[in-house]
């Protein structure tokens, strides 16, 4: 795992419409809260050493302006250097959408940061990012063009193995697009969500969209069924914002892991 760092976003923003027991949820995971009206959004990417070579599944803000001031952050550099990362040992980077916090740190002074990397986006976030319903390029689809330019952007909309025992499930509503990533080593299995998640409640509580899921029928029914597969199959999951990624899906909701 490979954080960026941490900003506090206001509770009152998510999970709006809904009655969120918020005391009892900073009670069961008090990792996921800042102060009494914040939670900590973190900016995680995801390195997999896979028999192939390395495959990084989102790439941190980069450059990107956080949204919110940080309340602790490295540059982006150093979010790489961190996992002893070499950026020429990257084969595959997985994009699991083209919000600047998970794809603004492709690119590098224009050039792509990972010069020996195929990079995978789906069909669907590369045209919505365009104009994004009437706005602008997205900042960070305007930096991949060049990926586009040099032929190293994989836009097959397919599910299924980029690299051995990493394989790609599009998962859709937060974006069109939107992906998760499934790494199989021998039985054991490790979902990384994307933004399927960005608050435990949604473990227990699936059908409640996050303000930042674009289409949110799509978005809760893309959890419910990726958070179900890995309830049943025992997997591991990472996720993206959550201050302590990794954990399980029990039939109670969220089991978070220490490491
Ligand atoms: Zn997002
Ligand atoms: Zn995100």
């Amino acid at each position: 795992m490979l954080c960026q760092g941490w900003a506090p976003l206001p509770l009152d923003e998510e999970l709006q419409g809904h009655d969120v027991d918020w005391a009892a949820e900073r009670a069961r995971h008090p990792w996921a809260f800042a102060d009494a009206g914040a939670w900590q959004w973190h900016v995680h990417a995801f390195v997999v050493r896979s028999r192939g070579g390395f495959v990084l599944v989102d790439t941190g803000l980069g450059p990107f302006d956080p949204g919110a001031p940080w309340a602790e952050s490295v540059t982006p550099d150093e979010t790489f250097a961190s996992a002893g990362l070499e950026s020429a040992d990257v084969r595959h980077v997985v994009l699991t959408h083209l919000h600047t916090d998970h794809a603004g740190g492709a690119m590098r002074a224009g050039e792509p940061r990972f010069p020996n990397a195929r990079y995978h986006v789906h069909p669907a976030d590369w045209a919505h990012f365009e104009t994004r319903n009437g706005r602008g390029e997205s900042a960070a689809r305007h930096a991949m063009r060049r990926l586009d330019e040099l032929e190293a952007l994989s836009l097959s909309p397919d599910d299924g193995e980029i690299a051995s025992g990493v394989s790609i499930v599009h998962s859709p509503g937060h974006t069109p697009g939107h992906r998760s990533v499934v790494v199989t080593d021998g039985d054991d299995h490790l979902l990384l969500t994307g933004d399927l998640l960005h608050l435990p409640a949604q473990v227990s509580h699936p059908d409640w969209p996050s303000s930042h899921d674009l289409d949110t029928a799509r978005a809760c029914a893309s959890r419910e069924a990726l958070l179900a597969r890995a309830r049943e199959g025992g997997w591991e999951v990472g996720v993206s914002h959550f201050a302590r990624p990794f954990g399980r899906v029990d039939p109670q909701g969220w089991s978070g892991t220490d490491s």
